[in-house]
């Protein structure tokens, strides 16, 4: 699904990526974890193309992502990956529904289709009576779950997590974190998770360690299979 070769990344004479390798396979959740400074939200931002490597490539698929530019850049991105933040980044003035529509309407996809998968995530996320609502009328669980839909709503190939769960509170939290492993069991999704929560990390496929710019240790955790 998503391959990483050789990634290095040089701000001068800052090397913050000192060679990474990285593979994900389809219904995957990778987490990332590793002290401030290591280089997860670099290394998170170069797979979801965001940023550029100083060398090295990512593959999704067949392609070649250092291949791509511009407008096909921006266009392969929202439709084949979904980005999570710590902070939801909601449009305020739009209701749930139009926040997830979004990205659909922005591939292209026709917009009835894009409105009734729309709603089918928010009920899938338990969000069926809150789809009319604005985000400043959610709670925090709730607008993190509607980015969450938001994020899958073009049916992206994986989606890329930087510390989803760093404005929530332990329960809602853990709870995002059972989604995802929902999501993964439900539609193969494919996740990779940068996280500080050492409690949630172990709730996935794969643990990758990260120190000073290397993964120093891999270790397939393995407790969410069933
Ligand atoms: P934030 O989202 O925390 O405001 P960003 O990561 O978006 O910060 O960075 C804002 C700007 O500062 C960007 O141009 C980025 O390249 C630059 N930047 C980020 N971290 C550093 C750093 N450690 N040293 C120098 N520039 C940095
Ligand atoms: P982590 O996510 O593990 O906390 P980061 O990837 O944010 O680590 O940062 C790794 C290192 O790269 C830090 O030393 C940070 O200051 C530095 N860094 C990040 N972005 C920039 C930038 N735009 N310019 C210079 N240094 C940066």
């Amino acid at each position: 699904m998503l391959t990483a070769r050789n990634l290095t990344k040089n701000y001068s004479n800052l090397h913050v990526l000192k060679g990474v390798d990285i593979t994900v396979g389809k219904g995957e959740i990778v987490t990332i974890v590793g002290s401030s400074g290591a280089g997860k939200s670099t290394l998170l931002h170069i797979l979801g193309t965001l940023d550029t490597p100083s060398s090295g490539e990512v593959w999704l698929r067949d392609v070649n992502l250092g291949t791509l530019k511009g407008n096909a850049l921006a266009d392969f991105r929202n439709r084949h990956m979904g980005f999570i933040f710590q902070f939801h980044h909601l449009l305020p003035e739009f209701s749930a529904l139009e926040n997830v529509c979004i990205p659909g309407f922005i591939a292209g996809s026709k917009k009835a289709a894009v409105r009734e998968r729309a709603a089918f995530l928010l009920e899938t996320l338990g969000l069926a009576d809150r789809m009319e609502h604005k985000p400043n009328q959610l709670s925090g669980g709730e607008q993190q779950r509607v980015a969450v839909a938001r994020a899958l709503i073009n049916a992206p190939d994986i989606i890329m997590a930087d510390e989803p769960t760093g404005n929530l509170d332990s329960k809602n939290a853990r709870e995002l974190h059972h989604l995802f492993i929902e999501l993964r069991d439900k539609f193969q999704q494919t996740f990779i998770i940068v996280t500080h929560n050492e409690e949630l990390a172990p709730l996935s496929d794969r643990q990758l360690v990260m120190r000073d710019g290397k993964i120093i240790s891999e270790e397939l955790t393995a407790k969410t299979i069933s």
